[in-house]
């Protein structure tokens, strides 16, 4: 009986200590997913309905409504306390007219703005986790407004919300450990040129740049999924980086669970989706990317391209699998290794 007792107690002790050893654990696994709770479908509508409404006239780069998405953009980071990436109460990168005409055959194009928030590394805060999307759209034609809730309201709003995710993090004391740079860029219809002139003219200097997570379209379902939309496009991840595709492909099994369709991958698809968004001018400067996207349908660049349409809780699953795959990289303990040199 003694004995039995002893080893009850020994057991029970042994109970107790892996008990508090598994909490320990879930705890600090269960941080991300804390913050990532905070991204919501109601929060992302909200937005989506307003930064894609008729009053931003579609968004033309140069153009008013422009102006008024980039100062939705700002207010919402004023708002948020989340800082500039200047550390000054400026928050736009201007990208001048003569850079955007010098460039584009699209028409004479005025002065634009790109958006950048910033959250500082606790750690390493020189190495910058980049992750964007384009603020600008169609414009008006016709007197149709071409509203662009898909391409790109739902990332530029899917930013928003990561970066609110991280501030979060940080005022709980779990900042990420790298800095991460929130960047909206203008121009992406006129020919990527707002992401051209930040890598041209980068606010930290490139080689300091882990990678570039970049949201283009993730509000929508394609008609190759209509049976289970619970999917999304990855280009690139595996382009340049061994490291950031593994990353990207556990960290989604691990929180989120989403079919990672990689069909566009191909370096034979003809779609060539590689070269056509902003992500590119980061990845010809040798920089990891991942492309969200959830492919083309009958709304891409037409005036029925509008929020009601918009799968929002399918728009806040996509928008916390980038959140848990940017807090990933950005709290690793080592950098990202760059193993692929070369464009194909
Ligand atoms: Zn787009």
């Amino acid at each position: 009986m003694k004995q039995l007792f002893y080893t009850f107690g020994l057991l029970f002790f042994i109970a107790c200590s892996s008990s508090k050893k598994t909490s320990k654990k879930a705890l600090t696994k269960d941080f991300a997913s804390k913050f990532a709770a905070s991204i919501t479908a109601k929060k992302l509508k909200e937005h989506v309905y307003i930064f894609a409404s008729d009053a931003f006239e579609g968004r033309n780069t140069g153009e008013p409504g422009q102006k008024k998405a980039v100062k939705y953009l700002k207010d919402f980071y004023v708002n948020n306390n989340i800082a500039s990436a200047f550390g000054t109460d400026n928050y736009y990168q201007k990208v001048p007219a003569k850079f955007l005409n010098k460039n584009s055959r699209r028409g004479k194009l005025k002065d634009s703005e790109n958006v950048l928030g910033f959250i500082k590394g606790t750690e390493k805060p020189d190495e910058i986790v980049v992750i964007s999307a384009h603020l600008d759209h169609e414009g008006v034609k016709n007197g149709q407004v071409y509203n662009g809730a898909d391409d790109d309201a739902s990332g530029s709003m899917a930013i928003l919300e990561i970066a609110a995710a991280f501030k979060k993090a940080e005022k709980a004391g779990k900042g990420p450990k790298r800095s991460i740079l929130f960047l909206h860029v203008t121009g992406e219809e006129k020919g990527l040129l707002g992401s051209k002139y930040y890598t041209e003219n980068p606010i930290f200097p490139l080689a300091n740049t882990v990678c570039n997570l970049n949201i283009d379209m993730i509000g929508r379902v394609d008609d190759l999924h209509k049976a289970d939309s619970n999917y999304v496009y990855l280009i690139g991840s595996d382009r340049l980086s061994t490291q950031l595709h593994q990353v990207s492909d556990s960290i989604n099994a691990k929180y989120t669970q989403i079919n990672l369709d990689y069909r566009f991958n191909d370096i034979n698809d003809p779609n060539r989706f590689y070269y056509r968004s902003d992500h590119y001018n980061f990845a010809k400067h040798n920089i990891p990317v991942i492309f969200y996207f959830n492919g083309t349908h009958e709304d891409y660049h037409k005036p029925t391209d509008t929020p009601d349409k918009i799968e929002y809780d399918l728009l806040a699953k996509r928008t916390r699998l980038i959140f848990h795959t940017a807090w990933g990289i950005a709290n690793r303990k080592q950098r990202l290794v760059v193993d692929k040199v070369g464009i194909e």
